[in-house]
């Protein structure tokens, strides 16, 4: 599978000079499998320039499927800027946490309402199928995909993905404990080629910041080791974080865990 990374800032954009190279456009990750399927995780900013990719595929791909890990604004901002949404064309598949008290579809339609934006969801002119998730597997063609509950504020779900014998796992917006490893972990990032962690925090800053619903790098190079991973990614840069501020962070993340990058602006790895 081929992975690109759009979006790789947490909380807000952050369009600096001086956060190009990590990236300002909130999350979003493309996966394409082994199936040539499209598979977007989380419709932050950085869907908007994936979109215009779509569009240039046209010929080849009919849509897919966008799995959001919760519906926090740095998430899902994108999605009305997601041109292929516009084009009947394409049929998406949402995947996002299920609510008893809400549905997917209504909740995602309090964004695209009149309050907030020119087009109303009904109004595009896509097919889009809405489906709630929670912790059952389910296959996008011979692509599997678990997802599991995760500790933030609402919740969000982490997503481990399996195709052609190679397995990513998917887990920001996660406030992750830095001294064990439950079994949801595990079943998500055990003996993953690729981790994708939510590192948004230095040991110093978490301190201020406990309850926020995020992870240190520290604890990202911890579950890495703990479960085993052949790569980490760290992911969800804090808005304030510069370049310069993330380099420092890959380089004491390699002393604990070598094989260590930080999600960066357009960033593709092949599996
Ligand atoms: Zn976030
Ligand atoms: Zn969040």
């Amino acid at each position: 599978m081929k992975i690109k990374f759009w979006g790789t800032r947490g909380s807000i954009a952050t369009p600096l000079p001086d956060r190009m190279k990590y990236g300002g456009d909130t999350s979003c990750v493309e996966i394409i499998t082994h199936e040539h399927r499209e598979i977007i995780l989380d419709a932050g900013t950085g869907i908007r320039r994936l979109g215009e990719a779509v569009m240039g595929r046209k010929a080849t791909c009919k849509g897919g499927a966008l799995l959001l890990s919760h519906l926090h604004w740095d998430h899902i901002q994108g999605f009305p800027f997601f041109i292929p949404i516009y084009d009947p064309h394409f049929t998406w598949q949402v995947y996002g946490p299920y609510r008893i008290d809400q549905t997917l579809e209504d909740r995602l339609k309090k964004q695209m309402s009149d309050l907030f934006f020119p087009v109303i969801l009904e109004e595009v002119s896509s097919t889009l199928e809405f489906i709630g998730v929670v912790e059952e597997e389910f296959h996008l063609g011979k692509t599997r995909v678990i997802p599991r509950f995760q500790n933030h504020p609402q919740g969000s779900y982490g997503y481990r993905i399996e195709d052609g014998g190679k397995s990513v796992a998917y887990m920001t917006d996660i406030e992750h404990p830095d001294d064990q490893v439950p079994e949801e972990t595990r079943t998500l990032a055990k003996d993953a080629d690729l981790l994708i962690f939510d590192a948004q925090y230095t040991p110093e800053e978490y301190v201020k910041h406990i309850g926020w619903g995020h992870s240190t790098w520290v604890t990202a190079c911890q579950i890495a080791k703990a479960c085993n991973v052949k790569q980490l990614v760290l992911f969800h840069h804090d808005p304030g974080h510069d370049d310069d501020f993330i380099d420092d962070m890959v380089d004491k993340a390699r002393e604990m865990f070598p094989n260590t990058i930080a999600a960066s602006r357009d960033l593709e790895i092949e599996l």
